[in-house]
Order: structure tokens, then C-alpha cells, then sequence
């Protein structure tokens, strides 16, 4: 090694090696701080950070994730009241022998969340006020409506009438069961 030449000591064996050398001559080993694309430790140091943020992120999301899935969900009681029904219509159908009722209208949800499976139950009167049919849209029940914050949604409750047609009269919508739009199932 000539005397002028800049020298160092490989990292790995120890070996004095010179100052400008990559590759240590003895042990092949890559020195460090040598900033070239070419210099396979840098790219795999470049591939060990963006794993680990991969990593990170997938854990963060995953965690989100499990969050909204299984994490606690808010309660419709204290909103019920404000999921109003704006409007209602009852109708009397014959399907072959059977007599059905259909009724169908709109709510307002006046609340700053979103909910579905809202249940909704009619209760049909006779002209006497007296009660005489209960048909529902209950949470199990496809017909559990979605209401977005503050926004109107439609709906549609069906069922086999009890009665004959001419007993029934007026009629009233309840809205019942409701869960958080993120709850699951
Ligand atoms: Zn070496």
C-alpha cells in the first residue's frame, strides 16, 4: 500500500484496507457510508424502512379495523325520538284469497348519526280507535331501514291483514329498534 494513500480500517475484519474501497479486499464486506444504488446494504436498508412502515400502517389500519368491528357501538335509545315519521299511508290489497296491508311512508332522522335496522311498526285502528292490527318491520326483518344523519329515508312495511277490510280505519307509525350504522352484523 502506497504511503500516500488514504487508509481505513474495515469495520468487519479489521483489515486496513483503503480509504476509498467499497468492497473490503479481504472479507468482500460492503463498507458503510458509501451513498451508491449500487451498494446492495443500502438498498436493503432503503427495503427494511419501507417493510417496517408497510408493517406499521397494516397493524394501525387492522387495528381501525377491529375497532369499528368489535368496538363499542352507540345506543339508539336516547336517539329514537328523533327519527320521525314525516308522512304515512295505509293500503288494503287482495292477493288471491288473502287480504294484505301495506304502509308506506317516510322518516326524518334529526340526529347527527347514521342507523339501520330501524324497526318500524304500524298499529291499525277501527273507527272506534280500537286496536286491531300490528304489523312491523322489525331489525331482523328485511325491511330495516338505513337513515343517514339529518336526511330522509323511505319505507315500506307489508304483512297479512287479521281483519276484514271494512274494519279497518286509521292507523299509526311507530319506530322502534335501531342500531349503529357501523355495528355488525
Ligand atoms: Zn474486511
Amino acid at each position: 500500500m502506497a504511503e500516500n494513500e488514504q487508509i481505513k480500517i474495515c469495520p468487519l475484519c479489521a483489515e486496513t484496507i483503503k480509504a476509498a474501497a467499497k468492497v473490503c479486499p479481504h472479507c468482500r464486506h460492503w463498507q458503510p457510508r458509501k451513498w451508491s444504488f449500487s451498494n446492495p446494504q443500502l438498498l436493503q436498508s432503503v427495503a427494511s424502512v419501507f417493510w417496517a412502515v408497510a408493517i406499521f400502517g397494516a397493524i394501525i389500519g387492522l387495528g381501525y379495523f377491529l375497532e369499528n368491528l368489535i368496538g363499542p357501538k352507540r345506543d339508539f335509545a336516547p336517539y329514537q325520538s328523533q327519527i320521525a315519521v314525516v308522512s304515512s299511508e295505509v293500503s288494503l290489497q287482495m292477493y288471491g284469497s288473502n287480504l294484505t296491508v301495506d304502509v308506506v311512508g317516510v322518516v326524518t332522522n334529526k340526529s347527527n348519526f347514521a342507523w339501520k335496522n330501524v324497526g318500524l311498526e304500524a298499529r291499525l285502528f277501527d273507527k272506534d280507535g280500537k286496536l286491531i292490527d300490528v304489523i312491523q318491520a322489525s331489525d331482523s326483518s328485511y325491511d330495516g331501514i338505513v337513515v343517514l344523519p339529518h336526511a330522509e329515508a323511505g319505507f315500506k312495511i307489508h304483512s297479512r291483514a287479521t281483519q276484514k277490510e271494512s274494519e279497518y280505519a286509521t292507523h299509526k307509525v311507530f319506530v322502534g329498534t335501531g342500531k349503529d350504522i357501523c355495528a355488525w352484523p
